[in-house]
């Protein structure tokens, strides 16, 4: 009989983390309940890995999301690809574009099932067992663009582009849904969080800004579509 697959789980809420446990438990998952970010990082850090990590955004030392992130960028294959499923607050839009776009696998929005968290995790463990989990978003690559998310850069066509914050967060956010149209209010949203004052003009200025760039760095290219009404997409050239 192989062992039962092991799944740490990042909680700082006692009540949401028994619920959890026993509902994996249930399940015949052993779990490793940490509260605290830091000790989850040093627990990840000793082999062997657990079959997959659940983390709360929100803990009194940080954020889930940095340890997804740190996870991601590990040299570690192992570390890097590890099934992730963030749980965030509800009203908390942000974190769950930023959770996809610095690689987790899944989320769930509290208040959530215990039910349906153990199919999320089973699904992902399924899907990682088929290898079926994206490549680390770290070395994301879309139609000739080049991301490190850890630095925050992108490369386009080879060059290097210099970008302002908000501009990196709205092709970050096309990036991340290429083929895909995005409402100015998503990207208001991906950009510049719930408290968004802009804007749609706003955003309309910074893609513009942001297409200068693009046409600096490769003459010709388009790669961002305007939808008259509907919002913009980052064109797929690639198969
Ligand atoms: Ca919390």
């Amino acid at each position: 009989m192989t062992a039962p697959p092991r799944i740490l789980l990042l909680e700082d809420d006692p009540a949401i983390a028994r619920t959890v446990a026993f509902a994996l438990q249930r399940e015949g998952y052993l779990v490793a309940h940490h509260l605290w970010l830091d000790h989850a990082r040093k627990a990840l850090e000793q082999p062997p890995l657990p079959a997959a990590a659940i983390l709360d955004v929100g803990l009194p030392d940080g954020s889930g999301l940095d340890l997804c992130r740190w996870l991601r960028a590990s040299g570690d294959a192992r570390c890097a690809r590890l099934p992730v499923l963030m749980l965030t607050a509800r009203h908390e839009e942000i974190d769950r574009v930023l959770g996809l776009e610095l690689g987790a696998d899944d989320y769930v929005t509290k208040p959530f099932s215990p039910r349906e968290l153990v199919a999320r995790v089973r699904a992902l463990l399924r899907r990682a067992r088929a290898g079926a989990l994206a490549a680390p978003a770290a070395a994301l690559s879309v139609a000739g663009f080049e991301v490190d998310d850890v630095g925050q850069r992108v490369t386009y066509a080879g060059q290097r582009l210099d970008l302002t914050r908000l501009e990196y967060a709205l092709l970050r956010a096309l990036l991340a849904a290429p083929g895909r149209i995005l409402s100015r209010d998503a990207l208001l949203q991906a950009a510049w969080g719930s408290q968004a004052q802009a804007g749609d003009r706003t955003v309309d200025t910074h893609v513009k800004t942001l297409r200068a760039k693009l046409r600096r760095a490769c003459p010709g290219a388009e790669p961002i579509a305007t939808h008259r009404g509907m919002g913009y997409e980052l064109v797929r050239t690639d198969g």
